[in-house]
């Protein structure tokens, strides 16, 4: 018998996932203290692990702070998280000493859980409910201008609040050692490894034990098809946008089911078309049974349980993480991306996934795969047996190595290359040439990468 300590942050998202999970650890006999919030307790409860609430440690958030959490702003998010780690020191210290746990299953973007399995060096194995993200898979994310300044000016705000960690006993390395996935901490990811974007960058000790749910359901479409709607459960205060849903199905063939989120009133709606039902909340996994097309967000937990079901999606994300998602979805064939999000762009959308099989048979092969995956299980082994050991190669150090050494033959031909055009053009061209080599210098990087990344694991990629 073991004895496990578990955290996630307050998401539906990042909780769901865990569940099956606890379970599978308490049916093993295993002493499961699961730290999580009032909201979840039912949920949690269930599994038969113990529930142990964190809401008093939550702060009272300002309307900005607020507006910033729903908007999943990253620098936001982080400073929180730091809070609440604080705040809970005198706690946590007192339950590691009391529990004595084994092992720690803490959520990836749960600091407090990472955080304080570093400080009473128990085994830690992180729970990663979005696809593993290091610096090859986050070439998947979109970053628009505007985030990317937001990150660089949020970043000294984080940094300052990091510094704090270290006064109550906290070793923290840094903020990207917070965040991002590497290769020396034990993870469990919940998607297969062919649907994880580059997934031979990662080490032995990840474990992608496929979409974790709670769900013995096989697919059953209905005759007539059903089109399914949610966007998530965090920013889905979408009232324009299902409206022009219901505008665009309202008198085709099919069912419709909207999911709206529970800060909507039904009632916005109106009196509803016949074919057309809304809910605030729904069981998820059973209407995807019996889904022919999901329009959604995106969110990972969504197109990984879409995929499970083996119902092809309308992809249309809101946030960079949840655009990484739609896209690798895109790849595999099982969706398209929503370009034009007009009433009439919903319908055409809807009718060119329902009119073209690939698409429900591209999601059918997903779902097998997803399937024979070692799920909960898989999961409950990597926790129980952590720490673990990478033997393989580390592929992620080796494109670093080659990434240098490209850098250094780039800036060389640059160099080389002003010597003879400056013999030949004016010097006040200067900077002409300067800005080209310094806008080239990011996607030839990039682009290097990936080659040197499909050369090192041809042979894995094969298998
Ligand atoms: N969900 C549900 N019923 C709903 C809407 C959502 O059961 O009406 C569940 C869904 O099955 C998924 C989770 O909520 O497990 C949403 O997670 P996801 O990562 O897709 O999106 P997020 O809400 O985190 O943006």
């Amino acid at each position: 018998m073991k004895r496990i300590m578990i955290f996630c942050i307050p998401a539906h998202g990042h909780t769901n996932p865990i569940l099956p999970v606890a379970k599978e650890l308490v049916s093993r006999g295993d002493a499961v203290r699961f730290y999580s919030f009032d909201e979840f307790r039912d949920k949690i409860v269930q599994t038969g692990a113990e529930f142990i609430s964190c809401d008093r440690f939550l702060s009272k958030l300002s309307a900005q702070e607020e507006e910033n959490m729903k908007n999943v702003n990253i620098t936001e998010m982080s400073i929180q998280d730091i809070r609440i780690t604080i705040k809970m020191t005198d706690f946590l210290d007192s339950e590691y000493k009391t529990f004595q746990p084994d092992a720690v299953y803490s959520d990836s973007a749960c600091f407090w859980g990472k955080l304080s399995a570093w400080k009473h060096h128990v085994p830690l194995v992180v729970s990663t409910s979005t696809f593993a993200f290091n610096q090859m898979s986050s070439q998947y994310m979109k970053n628009t201008p505007k985030e990317i300044a937001a990150l660089m000016f949020g970043l000294p705000r984080v940094q300052k609040e990091c510094r704090k960690l270290q006064s109550y006993g906290y070793e923290a390395k840094g903020f990207l050692s917070l965040v991002q996935s590497d290769n020396e901490t034990d993870s469990v990811v919940y998607t297969s490894k062919r649907f994880q974007p580059y997934a031979e960058s990662f080490s032995d000790r990840y474990a992608f034990v496929g979409p974790s749910v709670f769900s013995e359901r096989t697919p059953e479409k209905r005759s007539r098809p059903l089109v399914y709607i949610s966007l998530g459960t965090v920013i889905n205060e979408r009232p324009d946008f299902y409206s022009r849903c219901i505008e665009a199905l309202r008198n085709e063939p099919v069912d419709v089911i909207i999911s709206c989120g529970k800060a909507l009133d039904v009632r916005t709606f109106g009196a509803l078309p016949e074919n057309v039902s809304v809910f605030p909340y729904v069981n998820q996994l059973d209407v995807l049974a019996e889904t022919s097309v999901f329009i959604t967000h995106c969110g990972m937990n969504s197109v990984s349980e879409s995929l499970y079901m083996a119902s092809p999606m309308v992809l249309y994300p809101q946030t960079n993480e949840q655009y990484a998602v739609a896209r690798r979805a895109a790849e595999m064939g099982a969706g398209e991306l929503l370009k034009d999000d007009s009433a009439a762009g919903i319908r055409d959308a809807v009718l060119n996934i329902l009119q073209h099989s690939e698409y429900a048979e591209a999601a059918k092969k997903c779902s097998e795969d997803f399937r024979a995956c070692s799920g909960a299980k898989g999961a409950a082994d990597h926790i129980e047996n952590a720490p673990h050991s990478s033997a393989g190669k580390d592929v992620i150090q080796a494109l670093n190595r080659a990434v240098v050494r490209e850098q250094i033959i780039f800036n060389v031909l640059v160099i080389l290359l002003a010597c003879i055009l400056f013999r030949i053009i004016s010097i006040k061209y200067l900077w002409i040439y300067i800005a080209v080599s310094v806008l080239l210098s990011a996607p030839l990087k990039n682009r290097f990468q990936q080659m040197y990344y499909q050369k090192l694991t041809a042979g894995a990629q094969k298998e």
